[in-house]
């Protein structure tokens, strides 16, 4: 009978490394893979350019983006953080690059990630099975025998991970029973919910604005506090990374005041304007304005001032010149909700953490059994957090069994 070192359920981010680095200690691994294909949902990440980690914070920074649960994951960053992971993946021959403090790759294509990976389990001689769904768990002597797939095929092994994701894009994973095994093995599934959730708005107009982003804007959420950071408009409202991390405070009614220039002040805007205008008196006002801001969002911002597009700088009264420049430091969105699990990029909740060792990702409840990435309890920010975090814990167990 074949008996494997790891059966690992599910070939997402945190699956593949735990594969990749037992493969490296020479241990006898199997990956199963309920898609036709692993890595699925990795195509999809940073819009398709895979934003892999965050570099330049401490561990603690690092793991306060998860908030209260974050905690959890300082023992196994220690032994595979950010440094580690860069280091994991030049030394492997997967060249990056950095951009403001988020990496990717260098080709900045999530499917070299994903050839790079496939290239790795290959080396490592990682048996993959896809098209295969576990459905069952079976117990011997308070310990997982064996596993048993839609093909009636059964794994035996000495140790299990759970890696099967969370709920988030139903499309790519829709698969939620590690959930319910490890339910069934007595383990506590938090409430799951919805995060890093794009927001629909009741301005339909911003569907001409789909695709268009903007960098380092700043973001007031009803009267708090403005964030700066990248915005991405969508057919049907608002997302990037700023609205994802601010997502989870958004509800219906709430209003968001976008201002594309935070660093200026009204008057140094309007000073700034009138000079350029003075230099460009015979150029159309949609010509200098979309020099400074997106082609189809300026058209929408002189739509809004009652500007006509054609109209020549010279003409550009005063009155005209303060309604476009409030409009550009104050476009106002009124929020309709949250969009669920379908577009959220990650699952608030999962495995409860109190029945994890956090040192080696480990069961508490049941002695060859491990759990990584999104199934856990854990979700952070837009950013890398969140792969980051499946690399580790899956790299973690690897060095357990
Ligand atoms: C659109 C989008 C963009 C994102 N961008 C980023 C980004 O740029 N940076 C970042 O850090 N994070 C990003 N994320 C989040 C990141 O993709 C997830 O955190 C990560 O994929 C979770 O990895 P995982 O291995 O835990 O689960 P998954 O990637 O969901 O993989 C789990 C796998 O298990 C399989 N499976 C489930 N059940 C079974 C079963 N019973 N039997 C067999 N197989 C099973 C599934 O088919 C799936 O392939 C993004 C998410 C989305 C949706």
């Amino acid at each position: 009978m074949l008996k494997y070192d790891l059966c690992i359920i599910g070939g997402g981010p945190a699956g593949i490394m735990a594969a990749i680095a037992s493969g490296e200690r020479n241990k006898k691994v199997v990956l199963i893979e309920k898609n036709d294909e692993i890595g699925k949902k990795l195509l999809l990440t940073g819009g398709g350019r895979c934003n892999l980690t965050y570099k330049g914070l401490t561990n603690k920074e690092f793991v306060s983006r998860f908030g209260k649960q974050g905690d959890f994951l300082l023992s196994s960053l220690s032994s595979f953080g950010v440094e580690e992971l860069i280091d994991f993946f030049n030394k492997r021959g997967l060249a990056l690059k950095v951009e403001d403090n988020k990496v990717y790759p260098k080709s900045e294509k999530a499917k070299d990630v994903l050839n790079f990976f496939k290239n790795e389990l290959k080396k490592n001689n990682v048996t993959i099975i896809t098209n295969a769904e576990v459905r069952d768990f079976l117990f011997k002597d308070k310990k997982i025998e064996k596993v048993l797939l839609n093909t009636n095929e059964e794994i035996f092994a000495d140790n299990f991970l759970i890696a099967t994701g969370g709920k988030s894009y139903p499309n790519v994973n829709s698969n939620f029973n590690g959930y319910a095994f490890s339910k069934k093995m007595g383990h506590k599934v938090t409430s799951l919910t919805p995060a890093l959730t794009p927001i629909e708005t009741k301005e339909k107009w911003v569907s001409v604005l789909k695709g268009v982003s903007l960098r380092n804007v700043s973001i007031k959420l009803n009267k708090e506090k403005e964030v700066v950071g990248d915005l991405l408009f969508t057919h049907f409202g608002l997302s990037g990374p700023v609205i994802l991390n601010l997502s989870q405070r958004i509800k219906t009614k709430d209003k968001i005041f976008i201002d594309l220039f935070p660093n200026k002040k009204i008057e140094e805007l309007e000073k700034e304007f009138l000079d350029l205008f003075d230099k460009n008196i015979k150029k159309t006002i949609y010509n200098i304005l979309s020099d400074v801001i997106p082609l189809k969002l300026a058209a929408v911002i002189l739509n809004f001032s009652g500007i006509n597009k054609e109209e020549i700088c010279r003409n550009i009264n005063k009155e005209q010149r303060k309604k476009l420049i409030k409009n550009i430091k104050n476009i106002e969105f009124n929020v309709i909700g949250l969009l669920g699990f379908e577009k959220a990029m990650v699952t608030k909740g999962g495995i409860s953490l109190k029945e994890i060792d956090s040192k080696t990702l480990k069961s508490k409840l049941v002695s060859n059994l491990y759990f990584a990435g999104e199934v856990i309890d854990l979700n952070g920010e837009s950013g890398g957090f969140n792969l980051q975090m499946c690399f580790t814990t899956g790299y973690i167990v690897a060095q357990s069994i």
